[in-house]
């Protein structure tokens, strides 16, 4: 099956955070990252006085169930010693499952696609650079998806 894991930090040298889980991702038995996209920069959602993000999208063929990938995620994000703080506040790593296959997945952990994935533009323009004709399960192409995203700030490095 083929996944995009989407990929964010914003401490600790947040290009390195992002290297380090791709590699641990692509060490994982029955994980293969097949593509990765450039690194993203952006202000922080709420805009609160954290630092800017890197964002990133990964691709990966795996033979995981959606919930084993999410625990392979949650494994690295410890491994990388992620600190649950406050919701959307700084972190080391974060690793989200954004889309897996054509499945839709809506259990009390786990939801694909991503539920905000259609708000964010450091999930849509680096999953777009991917895969530019992507079609989204559920919410359709990805250039519609992007076309109502309305502004945004975002730098691809
Ligand atoms: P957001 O989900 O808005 O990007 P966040 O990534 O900061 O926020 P976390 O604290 O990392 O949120 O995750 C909270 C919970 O979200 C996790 O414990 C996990 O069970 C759940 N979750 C639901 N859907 C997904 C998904 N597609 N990928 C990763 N985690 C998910
Ligand atoms: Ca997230
Ligand atoms: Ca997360």
């Amino acid at each position: 099956m083929l996944a995009y894991i989407g990929l964010g930090s914003n401490l600790n040298k947040p290009k390195q955070q992002i290297k380090t889980a791709v590699m641990a991702l692509h060490a994982t038995k029955d994980v293969q990252v097949v593509n990765l996209s450039s690194l993203y920069q952006s202000p922080p959602v709420d805009d609160s006085k954290q630092p800017d993000y890197i964002n990133a999208i990964a691709q990966v063929d795996t033979h995981l169930t959606p919930l084993e990938l999410l625990y392979v995620c949650q494994d690295i994000e410890t491994k990388q010693h992620r600190i649950r703080e406050k919701k959307w506040g700084a972190r080391t790593i974060d690793l989200d499952i954004i889309i897996y296959g054509v499945q839709v997945v809506a259990s009390k952990q786990l939801i694909i696609p991503h539920p905000e994935m259609m708000n964010r533009a450091f999930v849509l323009i680096p999953l777009a650079e991917l895969e530019d004709d992507l079609k989204v399960p559920v919410l359709g192409p990805i250039q519609d998806l992007i076309e109502e995203l309305g502004e945004f700030q975002l730098t691809k490095l």
